[in-house]
């Protein structure tokens, strides 16, 4: 049997980082069994799917590197198949026509509230005659499909997470609609119809779908269709123990990385988010998941997000790129914070950077107020700076320094400093000090000779020599 799972998102909101993670596992589960991993787009909300969000779960997907065999399947392109089978249902007694209107509805629900009763439909239509159907249909009522739940029923099963499962049918709401009056199915009928015709193995979703793996298992006995393997895997919680939401700010795969997370880093991140690798070895790439990754290492607990865990993986990513595939990553950063880079003309020059700054980095967004040293002819002067400047010898070891030409390499940049430190008779510190002060416009900051030779070769140097010149003091 070959393993075949999916992960099925409706394009209703951005790629949540709760789906991610089920996406995750499912590719996981899929890749370490040489199995198929399946995207299906459940858009049957009209109103709410909107073609950019089924574009940023599609990009944020393939972003994280979690490649689809087949997909993505779009649910509104089988909208005949779904008819098709509520037709059979509904000859074969398992769903019934329904009548209701809101306001009937709404005044059942009304009136179990008022007897502090959970709500749910009392299965009222389920046996109309022919008589009472032809009267409601003579009024212009159109009728949604419910689909009936016995109360007495006791649905058990397995979980591949959670163990034994087990829902009693009266706690199920009553009998469900499966389409809406308009023909639109709904979620736990069309989700069943396609994981059977799509030969789905194992369905890897989150825990709040538990009451609806319930519902669902009934209606794959209805169809008299071969029953999946369920896993539910814990929720993402926030840092009060509740689930993650929109409330609690970044949620969105696309969110984290404009912020400047690294897909490894993310990836690596979410899995642990529920999953404990075997010997507790944390910081994993994709492929050295997929000969590790199992079910029963899935906890049934939910998982705090914790963001210095995030950025420890996060740092640890970006302090193993090249130059070169850290430049490829913050250009964009440095774009976007007008930063005039041409990464053609300037390649040998950013890698420069990249490697200055790369140790400081924990996310790729600090690249932008770590570069800023180098991306402007001019800086601007801080008061530590500025006092530095106005320092009795300062003016004298710029001059030196404006004498000579720029250094190239390490070694000039030193004897260069020996030599002002000799003419102008005073201590290497001061020296360095007013070269910083001069040359960064602040005491503090990345090391000076590297970003000497950085400033020289974009031919900055002398204007800000200049520049802090004019600040001293004779
Ligand atoms: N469209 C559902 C969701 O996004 C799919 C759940 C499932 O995997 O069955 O939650």
């Amino acid at each position: 049997m070959t393993v075949r799972v999916r992960i099925a998102p409706s394009p209703t909101g951005n790629l949540h980082i709760g789906t991610a993670r089920t996406a995750l596992f499912n590719w996981l589960f899929a890749r370490h069994h040489g199995g198929e991993f399946i995207l299906r787009m459940e858009d049957t909300d009209r109103e709410r799917s909107r073609p950019e969000f089924a574009e940023n779960i599609i990009s944020g997907l393939k972003w994280l590197g979690l490649d689809w065999d087949i997909g993505p399947i779009w649910q509104t392109q089988r909208l005949h198949r779904y008819q098709e089978v509520i037709a059979q249902l509904l000859a074969q007694g398992f769903a019934y026509r329904s009548y209701e209107t809101e306001e009937e509805l709404e005044a059942m629900r009304a009136a179990q509230e008022a007897q502090k009763l959970a709500p749910r439909y009392n299965n009222q239509h389920r046996h109309l005659t022919s008589e009472q159907e032809a009267a409601f249909q003579a009024q212009g009522r159109k009728p949604v499909i419910r689909f009936k739940i016995d109360d007495e029923r006791e649905i058990v099963w397995h979980d591949l997470i959670r163990g034994e499962m087990r829902w009693r049918g009266a706690d199920l709401g009553g009998d469900m609609v499966i389409a809406r009056a308009d023909g639109q199915p709904l979620y736990n009928f069309a989700v069943v119809v396609d994981d059977v015709d799509m030969q789905i193995t194992h369905v890897i979703r989150g825990e709040d779908h538990l009451a609806n793996t319930a519902k669902q298992i009934l209606i794959y006995e209805a169809l008299g269709a071969p029953m999946p393997a369920f896993a539910h895997t814990p929720l993402i919680l926030n840092s009060e123990g509740r689930k993650l939401s929109k409330r609690d700010g970044v949620t969105s795969i696309s969110e984290f990385r404009q912020m400047g997370y690294v897909a490894p880093a993310l990836v690596n991140y979410m899995a642990l988010l529920g999953w404990s690798p075997p010997e507790g070895k944390e910081l994993l790439t994709l492929p050295e998941m997929v000969p590790l990754f199992s079910l029963e290492r899935v906890n049934k607990a939910g998982s705090k997000f914790d963001w210095d865990k995030l950025n420890w993986i996060n740092s640890h990513y970006l302090h193993q790129m090249s130059p070169a595939q850290l430049v490829a990553e913050l250009v964009p950063f440095w774009q976007e914070a007008g930063y005039a880079v041409e990464p053609e003309r300037d390649q040998p020059w950013l890698e420069q950077v990249a490697a200055l700054i790369g140790p400081s980095l924990v996310t790729l967004k600090d690249g932008v107020a770590l570069a800023r040293f180098y991306m402007t002819e001019q800086v601007s002067y801080d008061d530590e700076a500025t006092a530095q400047l106005q320092q009795p010898q300062s003016q004298e070891i710029l001059r030196q320094f404006l004498a000579t030409s720029d250094p190239q390499r390490v070694e000039e940049a030193q004897a260069l400093v020996q030599t002002v430190m000799q003419t102008c008779g005073v201590k290497k510190v001061q020296v360095m000090k007013t070269l910083r002060a001069a040359l960064m416009g602040t005491l503090q900051g990345p090391d000076l000779l590297q970003s000497w030779l950085i400033l020289a070769r974009r031919g900055f140097v002398q204007p800000r020599l200049q520049a802090a010149l004019s600040l001293t003091q004779a």
